[in-house]
């Protein structure tokens, strides 16, 4: 049996941008044959994510995450459908994920490293499975929850950065949801604004690209800031805590426009913004949704219901092909994506 697998070619190096030749598409020969536990899936959707990046290198700097191998297949988030099992627990049919799925079209893998989809769950969508009802999904809602101090009635303001990206669309959704006064958003394009507020229900959104940052926040929070999401770091979190009130939160989510350069996580702040954070007894807490395993289950009910009844909005770029992956990636990490970024493998 001959299917499709994206291998590493090459690394970008600590202090590079990563390029879609980082990758390259090699047919494999593949015994269908299955032994007892396992079980062949077809491959739906394959995931991109931010934290990749860190698996490029040949030292990820985080002791959960290991390298990809150069010349070996990469792999991440996916989900697919068994198409033969000898496995008791997985029949034929059945959907499934894994955060650990090898970009491949096809695989033979041990069904006790899978768990079981139910298509309910995520609305029929199974991609929401790599996204709102997945990782990111909980990254956002256990994020707020754990890291924000949202008090209802109180008029709080959030700002999240990376607001039109997977985690940060759906983080802002519930700082409004769980009773922030309001929710403005700073992403990369004007496009980007104006989905968060028609769609998504943002009381704004700011382009970083476009104007002072600073200024278009004085504006969009004339009573400061009390919550930041933040998902980017960088030159736009210094803008952001340089406007935060006394006794606020950062929810240190991610810090991408960090991640092609060769610097610890979390990367050293400005000593202005320190100051600010110290002076005005700011919590900056790092957060890692998988230091929260136990309240994985229930936030995904949580998502569920939020999206099955439309007080979540999903949004997603969909991209066609294994051959895309890499340009998925690099496309994600320089904005190109609304929403979650999927790859659609196969119908
Ligand atoms: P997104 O869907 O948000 O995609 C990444 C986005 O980052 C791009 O669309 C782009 O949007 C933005 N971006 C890229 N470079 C820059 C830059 N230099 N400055 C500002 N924005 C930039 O990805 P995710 O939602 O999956 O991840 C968002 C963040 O959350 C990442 O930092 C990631 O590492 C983190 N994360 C953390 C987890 C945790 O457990 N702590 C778990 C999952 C994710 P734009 O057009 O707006 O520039």
């Amino acid at each position: 049996m001959i299917h499709n697998a994206v291998v590493l070619r090459s690394r970008p190096g600590k202090n590079g941008h990563p390029v879609p030749e980082n990758f390259r598409v090699e047919e494999i020969m593949k015994s269908p044959e299955l032994k007892e536990g396992q079980v062949l899936v077809r491959t739906l959707f394959l995931s991109v994510d931010p934290y990749m990046r860190c698996r490029m290198n040949d030292d990820t700097g985080a002791d959960y995450l290991l390298p990809w191998r150069l010349e070996e297949c990469v792999d991440g988030g996916g989900v697919g459908v068994v198409e033969a099992s000898k496995n008791q627990a997985l029949s034929v049919g059945t959907s499934v994920t894994s955060f650990n799925w090898p970009w491949q079209t096809y695989d033979v893998m041990d069904g006790s490293l899978l768990q079981k989809v139910d298509p309910e769950m995520v609305d029929g969508h199974l991609s929401y499975v790599l996204g709102a009802v997945g990782m990111p999904g909980l990254t956002a809602v256990l994020g707020v929850r754990e890291k924000g101090h949202v008090t209802p009635g109180s008029h709080q303001t959030m700002v999240i950065s990376g607001a039109a990206g997977a985690c940060g669309s759906i983080a802002g959704q519930i700082g409004r949801l769980d009773g922030c006064e309001r929710v403005v958003g700073i992403c990369g394009s004007d496009q980007k604004c104006q989905a968060l507020v028609t769609e998504l229900g943002f009381t704004a959104g700011i382009n970083y690209k476009k104007g002072d940052i600073s200024s278009a926040l004085k504006e969009h929070c004339p009573t400061g800031i009390d919550i930041y999401f933040d998902n980017v770091g960088g030159p736009i979190s210094d803008a952001v805590i340089s406007q935060m009130n006394p006794g606020g939160h950062v929810i240190l989510c991610g810090q991408i426009s960090q991640y092609n350069k060769d610097v610890p996580y979390p990367p050293p702040l400005s000593e202005d913004t320190q100051k600010a954070l110290c002076h005005k007894n700011i919590t900056r807490e790092r957060f890692v949704v998988l230091n929260y395993m136990e309240k994985h289950e229930e936030g995904l009910v949580q998502l569920s219901c939020w999206v099955k009844t439309g007080q979540i909005k999903v949004l997603e770029t969909v991209v066609k092909g294994i051959e895309n992956m890499g340009e998925a990636f690099c496309s994600m990490m320089t904005g190109g994506n609304i929403g979650k970024q999927v790859v659609k493998i196969s119908d």
